[in-house]
């Protein structure tokens, strides 16, 4: 009989070369996305889902359970925060997710999302919801089956959730958007009628894309990202992987008229990065070497691109540059209309185009009708309906179609659901990460005016990179800032936007 210890052996080196495994196929899946010639498509297919079977058949392997059921009976486990009892926890919730969804459902479930993406593309192109109505129906179906395999404590939306955002629920989410939508509807409100707007036509200038490049892979330099250990490359979604120890990779696209889509958007992948690059290359393979959720790492990327990128401290070192790499553009720019110009906040009609402020109300939204829709609340037939409401309500505009309205987004038609929620938690903790850095750091600002970005993420190491998955987001957040987590923070920066409406 092996003792626990031997049993735990086993189980991280079958852990980690299961990781080995799925680590190829982010390789791939890099690949796919920034260098696949078209007509590769369809061996890439078939060797990423053989390597994804392979992975997912050595993971929900009997012995898994096994070996887990032996560590957890035995004293390894006692300390809660060691590094065996955060592997075998989280290991555990997903061995169980993976046991518990039937092959033939996860096999429906990728066949309707494939079909459902290509009559989500027509309808959006066409604007006709309709077309797409009956592929949400199914859709939804799954999900619901999906639910009751897996379980949950309270309501279905709770099962889907828990795949992105372990440990959190719907009920708590509800309360936390919830401190958060009046304030954010009245602030956004003021500033639409301020009768101030920021001067973005100078964002909308000659911006060479190779200047661009320059200019954003500096930022992403100075800020600590590690080239020796990753990569900036192009795709038509943007987007950052971790591949594995010391090969983080991400992209950007360069639009020559536009200046905020690649700087901001290298930035946000950059946040991602610094997170993958920071996580303990020897727990690679197991939950301590893992990031907490979709929440925390959004938390990482908005810190970068918003908190950071956004402020006027940040343009002190940086202004200066982007008028030496872009010439003639930007000689008539003061700092003060490229502060204003990088915090417009106006309602809009598509998320991904969203201010950092009208952002959170795109998906708090999309969290209320997609719940919605889950419970049997909301038929799927009145869903534009209630989109054009809440738009109405929330940003005080109509969307002019569908397309521009409730079929702009690819996520449900590929089947995720529970997963927006998780980018306005990434808000809500990088507003009350970042009150409490700038506590703990005395002089934040100043560092950041002085180009001096190491004090900033060396607190990210230490507070929240180095654990991995040792603790929960909540538990996280908590520690880090010794407070649940609460809208304040983020309505005390996006307030500050404000101010320079004058809408206070
Ligand atoms: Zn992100």
């Amino acid at each position: 009989m092996p003792n626990a210890q031997q049993t735990y052996d086993l189980l991280v080196r079958e852990l980690k070369e299961i990781a080995l495994l799925g680590s190829v196929g982010s390789v791939l899946g890099w690949d796919e996305r920034t260098q696949l010639p078209p007509k590769g498509t369809d061996h890439r297919a078939a060797q990423s889902s053989l390597l994804a079977r392979m992975v997912h058949e050595r993971f929900t392997s009997p012995r898994i359970g096994d070996w887990l059921g032996e560590i957890e009976s035995s004293s390894l486990v006692t300390d809660r925060e060691s590094d065996a009892a955060a592997n075998v926890r989280e290991t555990r919730r997903k061995y169980e997710r993976a046991r518990k969804l039937p092959a033939s459902l996860v096999e429906e479930q990728s066949r309707v999302a494939v079909l459902a993406q290509q009559a989500w593309g027509e309808a959006r192109k066409k604007s006709d919801y309709p077309s797409f109505a009956p592929w949400l129906s199914k859709t939804l179906k799954l999900k619901r089956q999906e639910a009751r395999c897996i379980g949950y404590a309270a309501e279905m939306y709770d099962a889907l959730l828990d795949e992105f955002e372990p440990g959190e629920t719907a009920a708590n989410l509800r309360k936390t958007f919830e401190q958060l939508r009046g304030p954010l509807v009245e602030l956004i409100g003021k500033i639409a009628h301020s009768g101030r707007a920021a001067p973005i036509e100078i964002l909308e200038r000659n911006y060479p894309p190779e200047a661009q490049a320059k200019l954003a892979r500096e930022a992403a330099e100075a800020v600590g990202f590690d080239f020796q250990a990753g990569r900036l490359d192009v795709s038509l979604h943007p987007f950052c992987s971790g591949i594995g120890p010391g090969d983080t990779r991400m992209t950007t696209r360069y639009d020559p008229r536009y200046f905020g889509d690649a700087f901001f958007g290298v930035l946000h992948e950059t946040g991602h990065g610094l997170y993958d690059q920071g996580l303990p290359a020897t727990h690679f393979g197991t939950p301590c070497g893992e990031a907490v959720s979709l929440g925390i790492h959004e938390s990482q990327s908005r810190m970068w691109e918003n908190f950071v990128g956004r402020s006027r401290s940040f343009w002190k070192t940086f202004l200066p540059k982007a008028k030496s790499a872009f010439g003639q553009t930007l000689k008539d720019v003061s700092e003060d209309q490229w502060y204003f110009a990088i915090n417009d906040v106006r309602p809009s009609f598509i998320r991904t185009e969203a201010d950092e402020a009208t952002y959170n109300l795109h998906v708090l939204l999309r969290f209320e009708l997609e719940r919605a829709l889950l419970n049997n609340e909301l038929p799927v037939a009145d869903l534009p309906a209630a989109w054009t409401q809440k738009m109405q309500q929330y940003l005080g505009i109509t969307p002019p179609d569908d397309a521009r309205g409730c079929l702009q987004d690819i996520h449900w038609s590929g089947g995720a659901i529970g997963y927006f929620p998780t980018y306005t938690l990434g808000n809500l903790y990088a507003a009350q990460f970042f009150e409490q850095v700038a506590k703990d750091l005395g002089d934040l600002d100043a560092q950041l005016a002085r180009g001096e970005f190491s004090p900033l993420l060396g607190w990210l190491r230490h507070h929240i990179h180095r654990h991995g998955m040792r603790y929960r987001a909540a538990e996280l957040a908590k520690r880090v800032t010794g407070r649940e987590l609460s809208a304040e923070p983020l309505l005390r920066h996006l307030g500050r936007k404000g101010e320079m409406y004058g809408a206070t």
